[in-house]
């Protein structure tokens, strides 16, 4: 520390770059601050910094930290440095972002994430630190100020032995694998998602994902029929809503919490943190939410379960295109989402193609099987079940249909759950379907399709790679834009960022000629898995959370530079 001061002290006045002399790692009593980039001026991206401290001094037992359960750990000490740095911190003070200290601080969901990184009985905390300056001149003693005052003071107030709040973070680190383990119990249940009783549901807001609160009502009474109990390591037995495999239909008047339901499914594949309201919600890993998307880039993927004899001809078991129809796009979401392994499928009619969803009885009549290129997902909803052992659970207001195909029909009614599945069965019989059912060849899973490895290529004009994320709506990499709005289960910005990085990994690596797109993120996941997050991607980086390799093949399905070669 007495070498940061001295080098503070000789550059102070001195114009901007003058700070590269900061490079490398200063040590104090049990705590480490190690410089990982300097910013090339106080209006560029904020500089980098870590504080390491041993777990002991962080006052975290080391049987806390056992295997996946560090990932929780590191995400409640984010929160700790977050909650500090407002108390500790100054803030701005010169030009640009200088005196700004920063984490990329986690929302609902408990990631792995790169602002914490447990490992080696060491606590690692990255944040963004815009050195002080005055215009281009830098300010040493403001410097010296932020780094060898405020960041010890944020590491004495969120990373010490003295100031944890054990007792928190034991329920954080519980809520997280309770979650795991139902999670974990599905499968063995016959189920495919599980909703608490009590549960909050609802949002604040389309922009705020905290829990609605006050005017929120809790989930349930779960009916006897539908109700299932699970034994968790800490909060013990739990009942709530059991969704079996199989297809279920979400039915109910409009505003009554249709959407609502499945938005909590879907995001059922993360842990919340307690407090979130969906902390006992859990879907299966391989749920994925599917939408129209009209406007998509689709790269031959073999819709023809869903759509065959195009108008002119066009083949569509290696369906290619710049721009998706609506209907097109969400066939093409579906078999891209069972090749790459999903075993739940998510439907809302809200974001849906509605002629892609049925074609009713009167429709068939006045418009000819033999004119209609579409194959309607009734048809082979049963089929994906029976064959490729994908479950759907659907959410619909108005089409009636899928009552005769449905295995569960759930109905909210003023947010509460009803089984009415007896009921939809008896009106069934009762009042016939008159459409015949469409699809004549049986549904085949798709087949695995192979990238071209030029797909994957980041360079820009003179730079050999560029990737800039924005939000979780897009990727720009190399001359390429990849839209994300059809990924609902991107959470959070860090999540894209962390894509654009894995891609940047894909394109470097040349080895994944001749292997499957599902080959290439398994590897790919299996790689962060063994090594951690923060090894696989962009060294440093404090901004990055874990993705799934859904979430990352889906990403690459909307390339627009993605190239499958046809096979010989
Ligand atoms: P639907 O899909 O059935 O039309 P939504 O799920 O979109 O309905 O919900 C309609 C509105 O009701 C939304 O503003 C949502 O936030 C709110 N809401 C949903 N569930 C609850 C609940 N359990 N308590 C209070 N408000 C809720
Ligand atoms: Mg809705």
């Amino acid at each position: 520390m007495n070498r940061l001061e001295a080098t503070l002290r000789r550059i102070d006045g001195k114009g901007f770059g003058a700070y590269k002399d900061l490079g490398g790692v200063y040590r104090g009593d049990d705590i480490e601050l190690r410089v990982d980039h300097i910013q090339g001026d106080p209006f560029a991206a904020p500089s980098r910094f870590a504080l390491r401290r041993p777990l002991s001094g962080v006052g975290v037992p080391p049987a806390l930290v056992e295997g996946d359960n560090a990932i929780a750990v590191a995400d409640f000490l984010t929160r700790q440095v977050a909650l500090a740095l407002p108390h500790v911190c100054r803030g701005r003070r010169g030009s640009g972002k200088s005196g700004t200290v920063r984490i990329d601080a986690p929302k609902q969901e408990i990631l792995e994430r790169t602002s914490a990184v447990i490992a080696d009985g060491m606590v690692e905390i990255r944040l963004e630190v815009g050195l002080p300056a005055e215009g281009r001149r830098i300010l040493g003693r403001h410097a010296f100020e932020m780094l060898a005052r405020e960041l010890p003071a944020v590491a004495d107030r969120a990373l010490s032995a003295k100031h944890l709040p054990l007792a928190a973070l034991e329920a954080h680190l519980a809520a997280a694998l309770d979650q795991r383990a139902a999670r974990a119990q599905l499968a063995g249940a016959g189920l495919v998602a599980f909703v608490a009783e009590g549960a909050t549901l609802p949002r604040l807001s389309g922009v705020d994902p905290r829990p609605l609160s006050g005017a929120a009502v809790p989930f349930g009474p779960v009916p006897d029929s539908l109700r299932v109990t699970l034994r968790l390591p800490h909060a013990g037995d739990v009942s709530g809503l059991g969704i079996p495999a199989g297809v279920t239909v979400i039915v109910g008047g409009g505003f009554h919490g249709k959407s609502t339901l499945l938005d909590a499914i879907s995001l059922g594949i993360y842990d919340h943190i307690p407090g979130d309201g969906r902390e006992q919600v859990v879907s299966i890993g391989e749920t994925m939410f599917v939408r129209a998307e009209d406007g998509r880039r689709v790269t031959g993927v073999d819709i023809s379960p869903f759509i065959s004899d195009l108008p002119l001809g066009r083949a569509t078991t290696s369906f290619t295109t710049d721009d998706a129809s609506g209907s097109t796009s969400e066939a093409a979401a579906i078999q891209e989402a069972v090749e790459l392994g999903a075993k739940l499928l998510l439907i809302d009619e809200d974001t849906s193609a509605s002629n892609f969803l049925v074609r009713d009885h009167r429709m068939q009549l006045l418009v000819e099987k033999e004119q209609e290129p579409i194959t309607p997902f009734i048809d082979r909803v049963t089929e994906l079940y029976e064959v490729a052992g994908v479950s759907t659970i659907m959410v619909l207001g108005g089409a009636s249909d899928y009552l005769d195909v449905a295995h569960t029909v759930v109905h909210m009614n003023n947010y509460r759950p009803l089984d009415v599945t007896r009921r939809a069965k008896e009106i069934c019989r009762l009042h016939p379907n008159q459409r015949r059912p469409e699809g004549a060849a049986p549904y085949i899973l798709p087949p695995a399709r192979v990238p071209a490895p030029e797909s994957f290529d980041p360079s820009h004009g003179r730079r050999p790679e560029r990737v800039k994320t924005r939000a979780t709506r897009s990727i720009r990499f190399g001359k390429t834009e990849i839209e994300l709005d059809g990924l609902g289960q991107l959470v959070d910005d860090s999540q894209a960022r962390a894509i654009g990085d894995l891609l940047l990994v894909l394109s470097r690596d040349q080895t994944h000629a001749q292997r499957s797109l599902s080959e290439l993120v398994a590897a790919l996941e299996a790689r962060v898995q063994a090594e951690g997050l923060a090894a696989v991607l962009a060294p440093g980086m404090g901004n990055r959370a874990a993705v799934r390799s859904l979430d990352l093949g889906a990403t690459i399905n909307r390339m627009r530079t993605l190239d499958i070669p046809s096979k010989c």
